[in-house]
């Protein structure tokens, strides 16, 4: 048998509504520490009245601390990617999941994550900042960098209250669901569909029991003048309570009321209860109708603009410092000249490859007669008719481009999408060292490049790409 102790050296007695009450005395004979409010509990801050925003502090400290001790400056993007994706984020989730914390709070943990992501530890400069916070906090399908959105995260987290009310078999005004405001309410009203039994569990006027709706939604007027807006459909639909509930004699009484009651009361008789029955919901968001906090996370972006960026980049093999760059690039986020132009930045304007022509994306990576002769060897090699520049027809945009070429070969399609960022990343590499470096190389020189690249990256897992290669 355990023979478990209270160890009262690590314990604290914290007094509340002691007043007039001898606690010396009271707690002379247990050892324990007097504390007060706040304090913090299982690493979660507890106070009996208001927690503030210096009692999140810790959390930016945690954070900070951790910031500290990674030298941003030797670790590319990507590698910032991960920590900020795996560690500054699952700082705060725990957090989230069981309080509510202020707004503020949160826009100094976003603030910590954009400045380490893009600058590491330096000065965050426009610059360096490439793509704006709110597209990068977007899940990958909807074009972002798979960042948690920490409001909408925190949203998904506290459903689980709303959820668990159901599961675990307490009534519908149960006070766990203090931290959750309106809006979680209506979405997990409209994540949720309810099927009535008994009436006992669901509530009469905040469950979308009619039709997929709830009559606070049908009658917003008449739920206002309703004195009891808590009872269970059990008990309102017994003798008509929920008409009894109505103050008729309300001021603001007035032909609106009259029509939206006479809609909700059609619509209620038409409803029957089945004894015997549980009340029962089920999560529209996943396959086995039980919630998760993804599917709750991601129902928050239903309706945001979706790209194909999962599929040409995120999940084809390749180096994650080329998925990221690649990333920047269909979405013409690379300083070329014609973008350090716009700003009045210094910038060789012609294009360092054909020294002819005004650089700019799309230019760099197709239009280009030297890096079209780089796709035509490409083409050739891996006897992909599709690369080959002379079957391309004119582009605008890089992205429009890139998913035409990715989508263009009936075969090989994931070997192709690993191809194209392979060169498009030796592109930028040779434009930057003909930059910066002052180095030339020949095409022939490029494409030994690539091919060697080609070689590295199917040997290190992918299998698609070198199954395009060994056909030469
Ligand atoms: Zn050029």
């Amino acid at each position: 048998m355990a023979r478990l102790v209270t160890n009262f050296h690590k314990s604290s007695v914290i007094p509340i509504r002691c007043n007039g009450i001898d606690l010396s005395s009271v707690l002379e004979s247990i050892p324990a520490r007097r504390a007060t409010f706040p304090t913090k509990y299982l690493g979660l801050p507890l106070s009996n009245s208001r927690l503030q925003k210096v009692d999140f502090q810790f959390l930016i400290d945690k954070i900070l601390g951790k910031l500290n001790t990674w030298n941003g400056r030797n670790l590319t993007a990507d590698g910032r990617l991960t920590l900020v994706k795996s560690v500054i984020t699952s700082q705060a989730v725990y957090l989230l999941s069981s309080l509510r914390v202020p707004k503020d709070l949160m826009k100094c943990v976003d603030a910590k994550r954009r400045h380490f992501l893009w600058a590491g530890m330096e000065r965050l400069t426009g610059g360096k900042c490439k793509v704006n916070w709110i597209r990068s906090a977007r899940p990958k399908a909807c074009g972002g960098l798979g960042i948690l959105h920490l409001a909408r995260f925190a949203r998904a987290l506290r459903l689980r209250w709303l959820w668990q009310e159901w599961s675990s078999h307490s009534s519908a005004s149960s006070p766990s669901d203090s931290n959750c405001t309106t809006t979680d309410r209506l979405l997990f009203a409209a994540a949720t569909t309810l099927t009535v039994g008994d009436g006992a569990r669901a509530s009469f006027w905040n469950s979308p029991w009619l039709r997929g709706l709830s009559p606070r939604d049908i009658a917003p007027h008449v739920f206002h003048i309703s004195k009891r807006k808590n009872r269970t459909l059990k008990e309102a639909l017994c003798d008509g309570l929920w008409i009894r509930d109505l103050n008729l004699h309300h001021r603001e009484f007035s032909a609106t009321h009259l029509m939206e009651f006479c809609r909700l009361w059609s619509e209620v008789n038409q409803q029957q209860l089945r004894p015997n029955v549980c009340d029962s919901i089920s999560w529209k968001f996943s396959e086995d109708g039980q919630y998760s906090a993804r599917s709750a996370y991601q129902a928050q972006f239903i309706g945001s603009m979706s790209t194909d960026f999962e599929r040409l980049i995120w999940r084809v093999w390749a180096p994650p410092k080329c998925k990221f760059f690649s990333w920047l690039a269909i979405q013409d986020r690379i300083w070329t000249a014609d973008r350090l132009a716009r700003r009045g930045w210094p910038h060789i304007p012609l294009c360092a490859l054909c020294r002819s022509t005004q650089e700019s994306g799309i230019h760099l990576f197709a239009d280009c007669r030297f890096v079209k002769r780089i796709w035509r060897e490409v083409a050739l090699w891996t006897a992909s008719e599709n690369l080959l520049p002379s079957s391309w027809g004119h582009y605008d945009s890089i992205c429009l481009w890139w998913t035409d070429l990715a989508d263009a070969m009936s075969r090989n399609k994931k070997g192709v999408r690993s191809l194209i960022i392979l060169v498009i990343w030796e592109i930028w590499r040779e434009r930057n060292a003909k930059i910066f470096d002052h180095r030339e190389a020949c095409v022939q020189q490029v494409l030994n490049v690539i091919k060697g690249a080609a070689a590295l990256w199917s040997a290190a897992g992918a299998k698609h790409l070198g199954g395009l290669i060994r056909r030469e």
